[in-house]
């Protein structure tokens, strides 16, 4: 096993890889097999806070320390991330079950966060703004926000923690994370790659265990000034009522519900490619996944069948294997999650065009699934998917397409395939959604603002957006 380096059974507090203090731990297992890869600290409240202690604590010393010198640190954590990019993706194939591709693929994106944000802080500016009387100026500058609390889901266990550490430390902030259970490695992972490059002791700390402990010693602390989550809608509308009593500033990345347009006048091949993309990317569990596919009336037919064709080539399996291109989905709850979905779409008249049932493999492995019929009054209109089901509607005209798109508490990302101009800024007016994909299934890139409005969240994270939420604006008057 390349990847045992980075199998960390302890967690990273001030420096130090320490146990739980009631010594017990939580088993972490491969959903693919089953197994038990190893162990993690079940920590709690008592942990947290002696790592917000540390964060705190090294965060003067991260703040002021020479802009250059800081960036130095993150070309090297960028740099050791490709270094170690292989043993690094099959650690996170084996703890989330997503093919070694696109693990690859996520390691890769996280270290160009990295590089990014390193390359936006040297224009971290602030600026002077005329004064009303000649005999005063006004500075604007901007300062690190302090110590941030990060909570991480399962399903990009390194990416969305490289969105979190990267901008926080390019700006001088200091950080104590808590990764999904289910996939604590990848976490931790970044606590060792920040240690070895030389970030000092206590500027990332990272806690595994209770969530309940774990986020509510973040929450009640005033020395974190902000917490950025990215999970549930659910379980971030609950740490936002928290975040009330130490007012701190907030970034919630959140659910999704992504309508996916086909138009009449859509390259339907490459719509096709778009489809398989946005939904089956990671068993159809990422929070961009198209959730229900609109497609016109006089291209439905066509788009299904070719739909049908290419799904089918599908390889699912163990992600470690050669050609694999889904995995098994995290774990038993989500496969009948899936199957709730199928049986309530079937039973209002939905069409099962292929899979909808468990995957020979066993274990929490999930047929690529089409239901063709779909309509509104189904589960999966309202409800986010995060599984391989591909649910197509019909629809007749724009406005009934867009009217559909909007239904829904939701708006992360959305996704329409056409080549009418004037369509294209139309959509974009009207989608209620924080990003629009036009003629593409695959839109997160560093350089782009990701997040979404509604329901899916608060603030951005990549392009210059993704700085600004680490830094606190501070205006100085100046009379002379
Ligand atoms: P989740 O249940 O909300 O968990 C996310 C994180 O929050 C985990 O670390 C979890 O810890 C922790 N957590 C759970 N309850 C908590 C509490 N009461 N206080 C503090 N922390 C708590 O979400 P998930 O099932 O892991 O992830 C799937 C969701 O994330 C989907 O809705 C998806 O759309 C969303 N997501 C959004 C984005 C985005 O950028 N908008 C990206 C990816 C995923 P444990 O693991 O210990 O339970």
């Amino acid at each position: 096993m390349s990847y045992s380096k980075y199998l960390k059974d302890t967690n990273l507090v001030g420096g130090k890889w320490i146990s739980a203090d009631s010594g017990e731990t939580i088993d972490v297992t491969n959903p693919a097999t089953g197994d038990v890869i190893g162990t993690i600290p079940n920590c709690g409240g008592a942990e947290t806070s002696r790592a917000i202690d540390a964060a705190a604590a090294a965060f003067p010393g991260l703040a002021s320390m020479g802009l250059m010198d800081r960036l130095d640190l993150l070309w090297k954590l960028h740099d050791a991330l490709l270094d170690n990019r292989d043993t690094l993706a099959e650690l996170l194939t084996v703890e989330q079950g997503k093919p070694l591709f696109e693990a690859k693929g996520e390691i890769t994106i996280g270290a160009a966060y990295v590089r990014w944000f390193a390359e936006e802080a040297r224009r971290a500016k602030g600026e002077i703004v005329p004064a009303p009387g000649g005999d005063r100026r006004i500075l604007v500058t901007k300062h690190p926000i302090g110590v941030v609390g990060m909570i991480t889901p399962w399903n990009f266990p390194s990416s969305m923690l490289a969105r979190k550490i990267a901008p926080a430390l390019a700006v001088g902030c200091t950080v104590v994370a808590k990764p999904a259970t289910a996939t604590p490695y990848s976490g931790l992972a970044w606590g060792a790659l920040c240690e070895e490059v030389g970030f000092p002791s206590g500027s990332v700390n990272i806690v595994t265990g209770s969530a309940r402990k774990i986020g509510g010693a973040i929450m009640e602390d005033a020395r974190v000034r902000k917490l950025t989550f990215t999970g549930s809608t659910e379980v971030g509308k609950e740490l936002i009522r928290q975040s009330a009593d130490t007012v701190k500033k907030v970034s919630m990345e959140l659910g999704g519900n992504a309508p996916f347009i086909v138009f009449d006048d859509a390259d339907i091949d490459k719509a096709v490619q778009g489809a398989i993309v946005s939904k089956f990317r990671n068993a159809g569990q990422t929070c961009v996944c198209a959730n229900r596919i609109y497609v016109q009336a006089g291209v439905y037919d066509e788009f299904v069948e070719k739909l049908i064709v290419e799904t089918k080539k599908m390889k699912v399996g163990n992600g470690l294997e050669d050609g694999v291109e889904q995995g098994p989905m995290i774990d038993m709850d989500a496969v009948e999650k899936v199957e709730e979905f199928v049986a309530d779409a079937t039973s209002k008249g939905g069409e099962v065009a292929l899979g909808g049932a468990r995957h020979d493999n066993g274990q929490s492995f999930f047929e690529p699934t089409i239901i063709t019929q779909a309509t509104q009054d189904m589960m999966f209109a309202k409800e986010e998917i995060f599984g391989p089901i591909a649910p197509v509607f019909k629809f007749e005209k724009e406005e009934e397409a867009i009217a559909w798109a909007n239904d829904t508490e939701f708006g992360l990302a959305s996704y329409a395939y056409t080549r009418d101009i004037g369509r294209i800024w139309r959509l974009n007016d009207q989608l209620q959604y924080g990003m629009i994909g036009i003629n593409s299934g695959l839109i997160t890139t560093v350089e782009a603002p990701f997040g979404g409005v509604k329901d899916s969240g608060l603030g951005k994270e990549g392009g210059s957006q993704g700085l600004e939420d680490y830094l606190e604006v501070k205006y100085t008057a100046v009379d002379f």
